[in-house]
């Protein structure tokens, strides 16, 4: 197994060579799981099998990246990522109930208890405490990470 990065979402993910020769990005975390559903997790020894994930017992297995990498969804919803006008940084624009807010590409966990704005997978806007790991996926506003934040507003007036 190779330890790797996701290049759409900066997860950390595992690189399995399946029983097909063929290395698959699986999410770094491994899960647990039981045979039989509509889930796949791959065995460390290459095996895909379809499985229900669970919370813990049954078999320990890998999750497909392409399953959980919140940059698929991205892609099938029409996102694209584009440059920070200002500073160049990947950005994307993310739907939400008061207009599209202009965000980092890289999505960030979070967890209740702080005061970050983050814009949810739904598109809401709250404040939450950002985390390394767990909690949930959501994209912090670029006005708050821009290098280039003064000069922000005037490259993305309108004319
Ligand atoms: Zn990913
Ligand atoms: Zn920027």
């Amino acid at each position: 197994m190779n330890n790797g990065t996701c290049r759409g979402c900066g997860a950390s993910i595992v690189w399995i060579k399946t029983k097909s020769g063929k290395s698959m990005p699986c999410d770094a975390e491994p899960v647990h799981y039981v045979p039989g559903g509509k889930d796949r997790a791959v065995t460390a020894s290459g095996n895909v099998v379809s499985c229900e994930i669970v919370s813990g017992g049954g078999e320990i297995g890998y999750r497909p990246h392409w399953a959980t990498c919140p940059n698929a969804k991205r892609f099938k919803s029409g996102m694209k990522t584009e440059k920070c006008k200002a500073c160049g940084a990947p950005v994307i624009w993310k739907e939400t109930r008061i207009g599209k807010v202009l965000c980092d590409a890289h999505p960030i966990h979070y967890e209740v208890g702080g005061d970050y704005v983050i814009v949810t997978e739904d598109g809401d806007t709250v404040l939450r405490a950002i985390v390394p790991s767990g909690g949930k996926l959501g994209y912090r506003p670029h006005y708050a990470t821009c290098k280039s934040a003064e000069n922000l507003v005037d490259a993305y007036k309108e004319k």
